[in-house]
């Protein structure tokens, strides 16, 4: 607790809280009412380099620990995250700001790749082969890498490091968690569930912190790997600090993700679509869509009906029960989306829905941002060319499917796009010629499931690995195989000849 009476969110080393020693802090608020509500110690280099140390000693014993036992921790952290899930959700709402629905169904689907890492003596299972020459065999195995570090933003508080800890601590790392600062709450939560799980200490820590703690765990010498998720702009710092110490890296990074509706679609479905993954979350999630495009003449019909559907969102305090969208995250946030939506206005956009003057009564002090829609976006616009990580969707007209391909083929990112259609063919061609790494058939927002793979393309993801699934599995782990010779001893004797294999 600070002097003021602010709560104090601190690290988690060694199995409990600790304030650490750095005099620098950040602040966090409810993003509801502006309040503020605890401060976050920021880790210095020397206090990130006392959690690394109790984490590769952790790692040494951990690595050791058989499968199955390993499997029955995270059963016990399975099922204490399903127990406190509403919990953590209101824990998420109050410094996150998103909806409580929505923040448990971030949870849930966390929650998935803790069930898929439970299947881990599965995963690990090497391939053996016997007699590959007279008297020997061969096999493969994976083993930890380390101590691995995940790096995490501010808009999945939970979800985004489940992508991460589970794979990693089942493969036998351990793991190092670094949150956002604008949100570090869930993530103590979770290593107290770890703690009861039955988890050796050090294990699992948690370092908050900003940019010194980025750059100390991406370069210390005891992490072996670092999982980012983030900006783009910070996902190629991150990469490229952390690979030129010798680390393994992958870092996901912003996105600007395309929905393309062809003239054949259910324009109510897509309209749905659109402003469910426009304006969930209130846009800050990696996966909205920003941009829809619409194909041939349907234009002013579907930009009508996306209209007329988000104008009746309810919006209000994510922690009152019935609101479909909360504030954004910061006061600093909600002015730089609010600063887009005058860029877009500038630069000839035309505004058909303007949430600035949003009001929500009782909570005066909340970041706001209603609804914000564009239409007649056109690709040289900054709130076209740009992340804009709020409730601004744009529209796009485009005169054919070509045109609307090569728009979102054109773009930087890659992370998510989808295409409205009943067309079976055009949307098979679609999957098969789109340039992005996860694709939705009338499906906005096409988040794999937790045994397949997380990750964009282009400027979305740097390195080549994409999180959870079989890819995290091989992330977190280093190849191993053993040719072993065990001869007859009928055969004994030296042979100076060149190895044949016979
Ligand atoms: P951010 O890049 O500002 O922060 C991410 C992490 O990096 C945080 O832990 C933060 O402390 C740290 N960080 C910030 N600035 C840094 C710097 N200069 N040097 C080193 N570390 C730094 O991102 P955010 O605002 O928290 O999250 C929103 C962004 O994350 C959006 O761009 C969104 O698209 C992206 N995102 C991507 C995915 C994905 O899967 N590709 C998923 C979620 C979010």
């Amino acid at each position: 607790m600070g002097n003021d009476g602010v709560p104090t969110i601190p690290h988690w080393v060694d199995g409990k809280r600790w304030d650490g020693e750095s005099d620098r802090f950040g602040t966090v608020t409810n993003p509801a009412t502006g309040a503020v509500t605890g401060r976050v110690p920021l880790a210095s280099t020397h206090d990130v380099d006392t959690v690394v140390q109790r984490a590769r000693a952790a790692f040494l014993e951990w690595r050791d620990v058989p499968l199955n036992r390993r499997g029955r921790i995270l059963f016990a952290f399975r099922e204490l995250l399903e127990a406190r899930a509403g919990e953590l959700a209101r824990v998420i709402t109050a410094e996150h700001g998103k909806v409580v629905t929505d923040a448990a169904g971030e949870v849930s689907r966390g929650a998935e790749v803790v069930e898929f890492a439970c299947g881990i003596p599965h995963l690990l299972a090497g391939r053996h082969s016997h007699e590959v020459a007279t008297g020997i065999d061969v096999w493969s195995s994976r083993q930890p890498v380390g101590v691995a570090a995940g790096i995490t933003p501010f808009n999945f508080p939970a979800m985004v490091p489940l992508w991460m800890y589970p794979i990693a601590i089942a493969c036998g790392n351990a793991f190092v968690c670094k949150p956002s600062e604008r949100d570090p709450s869930p993530s103590l939560l979770v290593a107290e569930m770890w703690a009861d799980a039955g988890l050796p200490d050090g294990v699992f820590s948690v370092v908050q912190g900003d940019a010194e703690a980025v750059d100390a765990l991406c370069t210390h010498p005891h992490v072996a790997a670092v999982s980012f998720v983030g900006s783009t702009p910070v996902a190629r710092h991150v990469y490229e600090t952390a690979a030129s110490a010798g680390k393994r890296v992958q870092a996901l990074g912003g996105a600007k993700n395309h929905m393309i509706v062809l003239p054949d679609a259910d324009l109510d479905l897509a309209a749905d679509a659109a402003v469910s993954a426009g304006y969930g979350s209130a846009g800050e999630r990696c996966m909205a869509i920003s941009v829809v495009v619409a194909v041939g003449t349907i234009g002013d019909d579907l930009v009508a009906r996306i209209r007329d559907r988000a104008q009746g969102l309810s919006i209000g305090d994510g922690a009152d029960e019935g609101n479909e969208m909360g504030p954004l995250v910061t006061a600093a946030h909600r002015d730089r989306v609010v600063g887009y939506v005058a860029t877009g206005v500038a630069e000839g956009a035309d505004l058909v829905l303007d949430g600035r003057d949003l009001h929500v009564d009782g909570r005066d002090g909340g970041f706001w941002l209603g609804p914000c829609l564009f239409d007649r976006v056109e690709p040289a616009m900054t709130i076209y060319r740009e992340e804009i990580f709020g409730p601004v969707l744009c529209v796009v007209r485009a005169e054919s499917y070509g045109d609307a391909i090569g728009l979102v083929n054109d773009n930087p990112y890659g992370n998510g796009v989808a295409i409205f259609t009943r067309d079976g063919g055009a949307a098979r061609r679609f999957e098969n010629e789109i340039e992005a790494g996860m694709v939705g058939v009338n499906v906005p927002i096409p988040v794999p499931m937790a045994y397949y793979s997380f990750g964009g393309w282009g400027q979305s993801l740097f390195g080549d690995t994409h999180v959870h699934g079989t890819e995290g599995v091989n992330f977190y782990t280093r190849g191993k195989v053993v040719t072993a010779r065990w001869e007859d001893p009928a055969n004994r004797g030296p042979d100076l000849g060149f190895p044949t294999n016979r």
